[in-house]
C-alpha cells in the first residue's frame, strides 16, 4: 500500500508545510538496484584508541568501498573501538565521531566495531556495553536516511569473521536495518568469498516457506537473484499465486501446507541433492485479546509460527538434508520483541523463534556446520499491514528513526546476508529490519 506521506514530504510544499507543523521527515531509502548496488562516496575508517582485533583495513578494503583517512563527505565512517576497555577510553569514540558525523552523506552508514563484554572484566565490559547505547541513541539522531549499527568481534579475534556483515551494512541492502547490535562468533568462514561476488549463492539450493507472496515472494527473489535454485513453498489454496512468482523467478513450486505431518519428508523429496539454505517465512496472525482469545486460534499460530518450524528443522537436520555449510533463517517481528495488544499468540509465537534460533545456533554448527539465525521485521508494507486500520497503520510507519514502513525486500536483502557461503561468524543472531522502531529494545 503506497506511503502517501513519504510522497507529500519528498515535494518542496509538502515538506515545507510538514517541517512547519513538525512532523516527522522520512528521506527516501535508496536501495540496492542494478544500476547502484554501492554507496556512493568514500568510507572513513576511524580508531578509537588501539585495535583489540586484527585485519580490519585489510576486511574494510575488500568492503566495494574506497577507504580513505580523511575526506569532507563520506558515504560511510567505520570506527574501530575495539580496544575502548575503560570509561576513560570511551572519550576516544567521541574524539573521532564527533567531528565528522555531521559530514556524512544522506543515507550514508555508520559501523562501530566492538568486542563481546567480557565477563571477567567489568572495567572492559562497562565500556564496551555503553557503545550500544552509543549507536542505539546515534541512530536517533543522524536522519537523512543514514543508519548506524554495532558489530562485535571476539577480542583477539580477526576482522576477516566481519566481511559478508560488513560489506551488508555498508551497502544500499541494509537501507531499514538501524540501531542493530550484531555479534560474530569465532567461527572462521568458510568456504571463503563466493568466486562470482554478484552471484554468491550460485549452485546453492534455497526453499523458502510462504513464498507465494510478500516478504516470502521477496526472499525468494533476492535469493535467485544472488544465484540460488530456489523452491518457493506455500499452502495448496496459493496454488495459483504461488506457480506465478515461482515461474517469474525460475523456481519450483512447492504447493505444500507446512504443517503438515510429512512436511520435511517432501521438502527432502523436492530437494535430493539437499538443501544450502532454508528460509521459514510462512506465517500468520489470529489476533484477539487473551480474554477473547479461543483456543483454536492459539493453536493455529503456535502451529504455523512455530511448531512447523521447530519439526521441520529437527527433522531435516537429522536426515542430514541440510548440507554442511547450510544457513536455517527464521521468522521472528518486533512483536515477539516489544509485545503487542491482540497478539499474545502471535507475539508469543515469535519470541519462541528468537528462544529456537539462539538455543539451537551454537549446536547446529558444532554437530551439523550450518548456522541459525531470524529476522524480526518492524512494520513491513504488505498485505498483512495493510489490513490494519489507518491510524494505527500510520503510527506503525512513522514511529522508527527512519519515519517510514519497510519493504519486503528490505527483509529478504537480510535473509540473503544471512545465507551467503561467508556468513559462517553469523550465528545465534536476531536481526531487527524495522528502520529502528522504537518498540523494543
Ligand atoms: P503474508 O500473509 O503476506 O504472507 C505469508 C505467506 O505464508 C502467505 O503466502 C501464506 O499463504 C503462507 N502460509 C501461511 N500459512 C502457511 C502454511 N501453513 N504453510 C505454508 N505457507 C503458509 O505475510 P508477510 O507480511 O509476507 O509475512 C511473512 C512473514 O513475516 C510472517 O512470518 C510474518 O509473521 C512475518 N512478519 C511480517 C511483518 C509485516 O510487517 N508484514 C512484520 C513482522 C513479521
Amino acid at each position: 500500500m503506497a506511503d502517501r506521506y513519504l510522497h507529500l514530504t519528498g515535494t518542496a510544499p509538502g515538506r515545507f508545510l510538514t517541517r512547519r507543523l513538525g512532523l516527522p521527515q522520512p528521506a527516501p531509502l535508496r536501495r540496492w538496484t542494478l544500476e547502484t548496488p554501492r554507496l556512493e562516496g568514500p568510507l572513513l575508517h576511524l580508531t578509537a584508541g588501539a585495535s583489540a582485533v586484527t585485519g580490519v583495513a585489510e576486511a574494510l578494503s575488500r568492503s566495494g568501498l574506497p577507504v580513505v583517512g580523511d575526506t569532507d563527505r563520506p558515504a560511510a565512517i567505520v570506527l574501530d573501538a575495539t580496544g575502548v576497555a575503560t570509561a576513560a577510553g570511551l572519550g576516544d569514540v567521541h574524539a573521532a565521531l564527533h567531528p565528522v558525523v555531521r559530514s556524512l552523506a544522506p543515507g550514508g552508514r555508520i559501523v562501530v566495531l566492538g568486542t563481546v563484554p567480557s565477563p571477567d572484566d567489568h572495567h572492559q565490559a562497562a565500556a564496551q556495553q555503553a557503545l550500544e547505547g552509543f549507536v542505539r541513541s546515534l541512530g536517533k539522531e543522524t536522519g537523512r536516511g543514514s543508519t548506524v549499527q554495532l558489530v562485535r568481534i571476539p577480542a583477539g579475534g580477526a576482522a576477516r569473521a566481519a566481511e559478508s556483515t560488513l560489506r551488508f551494512l555498508l551497502s544500499p541492502r541494509s537501507a531499514y536495518v538501524s540501531g542493530q547490535v550484531i555479534e560474530l562468533t569465532t567461527a572462521t568462514p568458510t568456504p571463503g568469498p563466493a568466486a562470482d561476488p554478484a552471484a554468491p549463492l550460485t549452485g546453492r539450493t534455497a526453499l523458502v516457506t510462504g513464498a507465494a507472496r510478500g516478504i516470502g515472494a521477496a526472499v525468494a527473489s533476492v535469493l535467485a537473484r544472488d544465484g540460488a535454485r530456489v523452491i518457493a513453498l506455500d499452502v495448496p489454496g496459493a496454488r495459483e499465486e504461488l506457480e506465478r512468482t515461482a515461474d517469474r523467478l525460475g523456481a519450483t513450486a512447492l504447493p505444500l501446507d507446512i504443517t503438515a505431518p510429512d512436511a520435511a519428508g517432501r521438502i527432502a523429496a523436492a530437494a535430493p541433492d539437499g538443501l544450502d539454505v532454508l528460509v521459514h517465512n510462512a506465517g500468520i496472525t489470529r489476533d484477539r485479546r487473551l480474554a477473547n482469545m479461543p483456543a483454536d486460534r492459539w493453536a493455529s499460530v503456535i502451529e504455523v509460527n512455530l511448531d512447523s518450524v521447530l519439526r521441520a528443522t529437527d527433522e531435516l537436520l537429522e536426515a542430514g538434508v541440510i548440507t554442511r555449510g547450510g544457513r536455517i533463517v527464521a521468522t521472528a517481528s518486533i512483536a515477539g520483541i516489544a509485545g503487542n495488544t491482540g497478539q499474545t499468540n502471535y507475539a508469543a509465537s515469535k519470541a519462541g523463534i528468537i528462544g529456537l534460533v539462539r538455543s539451537l545456533g551454537p549446536r547446529a554448527a558444532a554437530d551439523h556446520g550450518v548456522t541459525v539465525n531470524a529476522v524480526a521485521p518492524g512494520f513491513i508494507e504488505t498485505k498483512m499491514t495493510a489490513a490494519v486500520p489507518l491510524f494505527i497503520r500510520e503510527a506503525g510507519r512513522r514511529m522508527n528513526s527512519l519515519s517510514q514502513g519497510g519493504l519486503p525486500v528490505d527483509v529478504a536483502e537480510a535473509v540473503a546476508w544471512f545465507a551467503q557461503p561467508d556468513s559462517t561468524a553469523v550465528n545465534g543472531q536476531v536481526l531487527r529490519v524495522c528502520g529502528q522502531s522504537l518498540l523494543g529494545a
